[in-house]
């Protein structure tokens, strides 16, 4: 096998991962990234003593990262130190109402939340079914390279598939069927969150999300979850991939209907029996392939990215200790919220925010007495509206203001330091479609959830990995992709576990 050689364009999760199996599996490989380290959106930056993971802070399915090193005979725990976070979540509301979820799957909340047995009964009964979502999506898509449909018909009793992957329902129609307590629907709700999609428009087997985030648990890396990065990283040098930093990938060269090789900015080429870009599909066919407007456009409505963000990173020199690991500050209008976004492609005037406080796990990351706080509330992407850095600037105050008047008091005067990603940085840092921060959107009627294939449509010896492509994005989702890419081109089906 040592003759074979793999070319790998951009160094993000499904890029490494890949990498990774094929490397322990004997082929000679290349790690081609634009960017001056590897991690793709799992990034890091520090600034006046406090650090900030500029991309995920959520780590969920350990075990998938797990058998990336399993693959290469080693053990994770040697490489990555992971420890778990509870509550998983705090929920804040406009009125008052406040919920905590739980690592045990109780609830905590307070009195306006009106929490009683029956919502622990409602919760109880929802989770039931997210466990048969997943059992089914586990069977046919986790653990099978399913890119279509099609493909999962292949392995599952036709007659069953609707009911067991609840295929007529949204996320939003599944949830609401078992949870009544309005507070919990929110939440509920914003799972989907974890893959950038609206629950009014994704499909309900993404319900799956709250069943795996409590059956394997909530995790973070002390120092950062960059420290994932670096824990594959080492492995990547022991196993002897050539990675090449500040390379950036211009062309991918392909001869006879098959990929060929690749060609670099400064002009050096490498040849190779398969290239696999982590270059999402839809700029990698328009940008380094240069394939006709036709060949890549079509597929711009099935496959429309998913959310962008406008991330803030504050680091501040004062503590709240209101707020958990990770909180949600809601909007008084859900719907209306996620409508704006995925629908209207405009920014929200109310949003819902994500608001990452990993010192509560980690006081490590910032200067004694104060904290790093992220905040994410999720936006268009630039191919839905383009909005001007005025805008992104007014939508900034609004996020001030709105935590300011749910209790983080005077945040603007102890900001030390801060930093501002807007859809455009995104874009131009990581080269994803249009601003993207997880791939694909999963919308029912578009794509049923279903992402772009792992194999390219056009060429031979052309696969994808990531966010873009099957199973879909999110960290453990852009690792198994690159685990069953490369289970694709080296024929046979790999052990890629899912649980604990
Ligand atoms: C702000 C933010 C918050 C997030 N929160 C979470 C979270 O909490 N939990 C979670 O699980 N996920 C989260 N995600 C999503 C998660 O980060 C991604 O789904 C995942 O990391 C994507 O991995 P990937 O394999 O698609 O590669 P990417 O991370 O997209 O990396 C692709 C790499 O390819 C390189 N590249 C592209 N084109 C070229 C080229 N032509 N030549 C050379 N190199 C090239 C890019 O520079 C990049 O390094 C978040 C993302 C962001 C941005």
């Amino acid at each position: 096998m040592a003759d074979k050689r793999a070319l790998v364009v951009g160094a993000g999760l499904g890029g490494i991962s890949a990498a990774c199996a094929l490397a322990a599996a004997g082929w000679q490989v290349s790690l081609f990234e634009k960017n001056d380290k590897i991690g793709g959106k799992l990034n890091i930056a520090q600034e006046e003593g406090y650090t900030f993971d500029l991309g995920p802070s959520i780590v969920t399915m350990p075990a998938v990262f797990g058998a990336v090193f399993q693959r290469a005979g080693r053990d994770m725990k040697d490489y990555v130190t992971m420890t778990t976070v509870d509550p998983h979540w705090r929920c804040f509301f406009p009125d008052g109402a406040q919920l905590d979820l739980n690592a045990d799957r109780s609830l905590a909340g307070n009195a306006k939340a009106h929490l009683t047995v029956d919502e622990d009964g409602q919760l109880d009964a929802f989770y039931r079914y997210a466990e048969g979502l997943y059992a089914f999506s586990n069977k046919v898509y986790f653990k099978k390279p399913s890119d279509t449909l099609q493909d999962v018909l292949l392995s599952y009793n036709p007659l069953k598939l609707n009911h067991d992957s609840d295929r007529a329902s949204t996320m939003d129609d599944g949830v609401r069927r078992y949870i009544r307590n309005p507070y919990l629907a929110a939440t509920m709700n914003f799972f989907a969150k974890y893959v950038g999609s609206s629950p009014y428009d994704a499909p309900a087997i993404l319900n799956l999300l709250s069943y795996v985030q409590w059956e394997f648990g909530l995790w973070y890396v002390p120092g950062g979850l960059y420290g994932i990065a670096q824990g594959l990283r080492r492995l990547l040098d022991e196993l002897g991939v050539d990675i090449y930093l500040n390379s950036e990938v211009t062309k991918i060269q392909t001869e006879q209907g098959r990929a060929a090789g690749v060609r670099l900015s400064d002009g050096r080429r490498f040849a190779a029996d398969v290239v696999v870009s982590n270059m999402e599909f839809i700029p990698a066919y328009r940008d380094v392939l240069g394939e006709p407007v036709d060949r890549w456009q079509p597929l711009e409505e099935q496959f429309e990215p998913a959310c962008s963000g406008l991330v803030l990173h504050l680091g501040v020199d004062t503590q709240y200790p209101q707020l958990a690991h990770h909180n949600f500050f809601f909007s008084r209008h859900p719907d209306k919220h996620f409508h704006s976004i995925f629908r209207e492609g405009q920014l929200p005037t109310d949003p819902t925010i994500y608001l990452v406080a990993p010192g509560k796990s980690d006081p490590s990351l910032a200067p004694a007495g104060g904290e790093v706080i992220k905040v994410l509330p999720h936006i268009p992407h630039l191919g839905r509206g383009l909005h001007s850095d005025k805008e992104y600037r007014e939508l900034r105050d609004i996020l001030l203001d709105k935590l300011e008047a749910m209790g983080l008091t005077d945040l603007r005067q102890h900001i030390v330091t801060e930093m501002m990603w807007t859809p455009k940085n995104i874009e131009e840092l990581y080269y994803s479609n249009r601003g993207a921060i997880y791939g694909v959107v999963s919308d029912r009627d578009k794509n049923l959830g279903f992402k772009g294939a792992k194999k390219s449509r056009y060429y031979d010896d052309l696969f994808f990995v990531g966010g873009s492509v099957n199973p879909g994005p999110g960290m453990p989702m852009a690792v198994l992709s690159g685990l069953q890419t490369a289970d694709l081109i080296l024929g046979q089906v790999g052990a890629n576990p899912i649980g604990t």
